[in-house]
């Protein structure tokens, strides 16, 4: 089943890679220069998305293995015939410097805790603070929850001893979404799905 991003697309112009003389076995779909290659660490990690051609140079020059192959399409050189890779792993890990987190914003938290409350697990649409900011309480990823209104209200400016509530989840930074908005369903591929962390 093709992800619904593509629908309507049509199968891209194939053009001829440039640089190394990479023959593509004519396949319907896209030229090995756009096909897309998630490409892993070492650590099988997800680092980035890679293009075709991009994920090919690094299996030739034996900087990475392919890891998932796509069903069809062979690319040529003089000497090798190498399957598409969906998938590849770099052979020797890379460290990557991780940005700082994002800035706290309602919108972030509620994505963060699936829009469910906190205290309740109602559909939350405000933002607490655990530790009431007028008790010193900070506005950070590990002091804010989704809450629902009701809750909030009844919550205002406790603490969660004196009302005997407790939190249905530890609160701190998002998970770090590899490369942002890039697994959203219409750029992800479904041969990567194992490497992706959930959609939760
Ligand atoms: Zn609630």
């Amino acid at each position: 089943m093709k992800p619904a991003g593509h629908a309507g697309r049509g199968p891209a112009p194939v053009r001829p890679l440039p640089g190394p003389s990479l023959h593509r076995e004519p396949e319907p779909g896209r030229p090995v220069a756009v096909l897309r290659v998630l490409l892993l660490n070492a650590s099988h990690e997800p680092l980035a998305v890679v293009t075709g051609r991009r994920a090919l140079v690094l299996v030739v020059a034996g900087k990475a293995e392919c890891v998932v192959e796509r069903p069809s399409g062979l690319v040529r050189s003089p000497s090798v015939a190498l399957a598409v890779p969906a998938v590849v792993r770099l052979r020797r890990y890379v460290r990557v410097p991780y940005p700082a987190p994002p800035a706290v914003t309602r919108a972030g938290v509620l994505k963060r805790d699936g829009r469910r409350c906190a205290y309740c697990q109602a559909r939350a649409d405000t933002v607490d603070h655990v530790l009431p900011r007028s008790r010193g309480g900070g506005h950070t990823w590990e002091n804010c929850v989704a809450c629902c209104a009701r809750c909030n209200a009844r919550k205002a400016d406790r603490l969660l001893e004196e009302l005997g509530w407790a939190l249905s989840i530890t609160p701190g930074p998002p998970r770090r979404g590899v490369l942002g908005r890039m697994w959203g369903n219409e750029e992800s591929d479904p041969a990567w799905e194992p490497w992706l962390p959930s959609a939760a």
